[in-house]
């Protein structure tokens, strides 16, 4: 059956509507090309707010109350992270199947979250499932006793009994959390038992023990120690497909129309295989997949994790294919308490995760007490005040790609971490520091939609030479550590560039005389390297055409390096800069986030889809135009509000409208170009606030 019919009858249908049979409509050619009509809105529920039926009858009076804050009610099954035992599990499920029924008269969709597949972490261990599974184990042999292996059969059996439980229970979806990982407290990752070793060693045929695995990890030659990683990233995809055939399999036997959904993260060192996930979810009648991406921002202390989500949860969405519509970004303000997290910003933040390519919010924000909600009433009124405005948002971007600057990233990005010296296993996140997106540069999550590509140190370890060849004869911005491997890889003439010194202290960047810097020559960026260390690198240009955008000085005002900052162009065409003094974090002055604007410009060779030339902090994401449609969002993420932003389309058209939080449109005509690009001025856009751009 085609998959894009079936998600199109989905979408028609409402998943409540569903029957157990197989969709047979069949839709005209017209339907193919899916069209988001709204946003996919659901709140999850927590265990002590549905066990009761008078609690319950509470939560969804609240919702009737705010018509239209939420299409969607899903139940929690638990509200402890280990594992459930199975009579306690049927009793929920029980109770759940009623809860559901009472939900669908009121007119929602109405599905169960399953908190914990495998598990968590240890909590409630005393509750919670007991027998002979085989714990999360990880390197060195410690096991999480909250969490357990999912090559184990014993566990896989149990897997079968709670999705059948689940699926009989009636509900519209089936979502999956984000237990299914390898990172589970306190033992960091895994899984590294024994029986894990011994389907490696059939993946890989070579055996090995903990203690031999762990030393090819971390020891030996790099080429070796990349290898190897790759192929225990690769035994990681293998174990979530294996699992989620069981759990397909399990759910379509009794329905053969069940959504699916799956909760992610940040997911490198699981091998980021979302779209083959998303393939085994679907099943072969391919049946809708539903996603979450999530990671973590509980409260508004830092303003700045807000954003940092939404690029997480970018990354995450365009790992996806565009037949995975229903995409709504996790919401979360665990453990709950109202005050940790201002309505305005939980509202704000899905907006921002819509920008950056979701379709949706699940919002997990009420209680997880049984008590009273009218603490949280003030909530739900305004995201239900907000709904149309994710509405639009959804509608207008769809699914469409995003375009700007890659962050670079690819599947296999966790084999680099720790790559010289240290445990693998204790490796952090692979991709540089997202501060550069702050200054109105727009961000991008996919290589297959990048004008400029941003590498960091080992990043390249993740590619071949034919693609390293092929990123370099495109635009490249990079750190003086790349650089350094990239010469030593012998790409030396296409970089333009060699490091001949480095000092970690008392330097400071001081612009030249060229055309990049603008009206800024003279200026300096002092980023005080004894508070935030940094090495600050001196630059040879190699090939007589690359020119230097800064020098160093010390703290006398003596020049003490010729060059730390330059840019080339290669004979491939591709454009370089490599910056050798903070390039990854302090761009918030009016010198040097003019100058990173005119060079990430030249480094796409004025491709780049847009970009804010004013001076304000605003994040920014640009869709591809589809059949000459232009759509883009923007958030104020400043305490300030920012006037005249002068926004740089690279469009012919004229105008633009532009559509405020409550849906206001305000029709803004081109001042004039620059280049491919017309000049917008959006007059004020208030603190804290998201915008959407359409074209007329
Ligand atoms: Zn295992």
């Amino acid at each position: 059956m085609n998959k894009i019919i079936v998600i199109a009858v989905f979408i028609l249908m409402g998943c409540n509507q569903l029957t157990n049979k197989p969709v047979s409509a069949v839709m005209p050619d017209s339907a193919i090309g899916l069209k988001i009509e709204k946003s996919f809105i659901s709140f999850r529920i927590g265990v002590p707010l549905w066990t009761s039926e008078k609690r319950c009858n509470e939560v969804f009076n609240l919702f009737d109350k705010y018509k239209g804050v939420t299409d969607e009610i899903t139940f929690f099954t638990s509200n402890t992270h280990a594992p459930l035992p199975l009579d306690i599990f049927r009793q929920r499920t029980g109770i759940l199947k009623q809860r559901m029924e009472q939900a669908r008269k009121r007119g929602y969709k109405t599905g169960i979250n399953i908190l914990t597949t495998i598990g968590h972490h240890n909590e409630n261990l005393d509750n919670s499932l007991k027998g002979n599974y085989t714990f999360m184990t990880n390197i060195d042999g410690a096991v999480c006793s909250g969490s357990f292996c999912p090559n184990d059969e014993h566990m896989r059996e149990y897997v079968r009994n709670i999705y059948q439980m689940t699926t009989q229970a009636n509900p519209d979806y089936i979502w999956i959390d984000d237990d299914i990982r390898f990172g589970h407290m306190p033992i960091g990752l895994g899984c590294f038992c024994d029986n894990c070793l011994t389907i490696f060693e059939k993946e890989t045929g070579k055996k090995y023990t903990r203690e031999s695995l762990k030393k090819a990890l971390n020891d030996g030659p790099v080429e070796e120690k990349l290898k190897i990683r790759e192929a225990w990233l690769q035994h990681n995809r293998n174990t979530i497909s294996r699992l989620f055939v069981l759990i397909e399999k399990t759910v379509h036997e009794t329905n053969p129309v069940m959504p699916i959904g799956f909760m992610t993260g940040d997911r490198f060192y699981e091998g980021y295989d979302f779209d083959n996930w998303a393939k085994i979810l679907a099943g072969p009648n391919h049946t809708p997949v539903m996603w979450r991406p999530g990671g973590g921002y509980y409260n508004d202390n830092n303003t700045n994790e807000l954003v940092g989500k939404s690029h997480d949860i970018g990354r995450q969405v365009s790992a996806l294919s565009e037949e995975v519509v229903s995409v709504q970004s996790e919401i979360e303000c665990f453990p709950y308490q109202r005050l940790k997290k201002a309505a305005n910003m939980v509202v704000l933040e899905a907006c921002s995760h819509i920008a950056a390519g979701c379709t949706g919010a699940a919002f997990n924000v009420l209680s997880f007490y049984d008590e009273p909600l009218d603490e949280y009433e003030p909530l739900v009124a305004r995201l239900q005040e907000a709904r149309p405005f994710f509405d639009l948002m959804a509608k207008s971007l769809g699914r469409s790609a995003i375009s700007g600057i890659h962050t670079f990233w690819n599947k296999n990005s966790f084999i680099t971490g720790k790559l010289t010296e240290g445990d693998w296993v204790s490796s952090g996140n692979p991709v540089v520091s997202h501060d550069i997106y702050n200054i109105g540069l727009p961000a991008c999550y996919s290589g297959n939609n990048a004008q400029v590509t941003i590498l960091g140190k080992d990043n390249i370890f993740a590619l071949s030479k034919v693609e390293i060849k092929n990123l370099l004869s495109g635009g490249v911005y990079m750190d003086a550590e790349t650089l350094q491997q990239l010469n030593d890889m012998g790409f030396g003439e296409l970089t333009g560039f060699e490091i001949v010194g480095s000092e970690n202290k008392d330097r400071i960047e001081k612009f030249t005389n060229n055309p990049l810097n603008g009206e800024f020559t003279g200026r300096e960026r002092d980023n005080r390297q004894s508070f935030w260390k940094s090495m600050a690198y001196t630059l040879l240009k190699s090939d007589n055409k690359a020119q230097t955008l800064t020098t160093l000085i010390d703290y006398t005002g003596k020049e003490v390096s010729d060059c730390t900052m330059g840019v080339f162009e290669n004979k491939l065409g591709g454009r370089i800069c490599v910056a050798g003094y903070y390039p990854w974090i302090f761009m918030e002055n009016l010198s040097k986030s003019s100058q990173m604007k005119a060079i990430f410009r030249w480094l796409s060779k004025d491709t780049l889809p847009g970009y804010i030339a004013s001076f304000q902090k605003i994040n920014l994401w640009i869709r591809e135009p589809q059949n000459g449609k232009i759509a883009l969002a923007f958030t104020n993420s400043s305490f300030d509000p920012a006037k005249k932003v002068i926004l740089m389309l690279r469009t012919e058209m004229k105008n633009i409208r532009l559509y405020d939080m409550k849906c206001r449109e305000t029709v803004i005509r081109s001042t004039g170009s620059d280049g491919p690009y017309q000049k917008f001025i959006i007059p004020e856009v208030e603190p804290w606030q998201a915008g959407l751009i359409l074209n007329e």
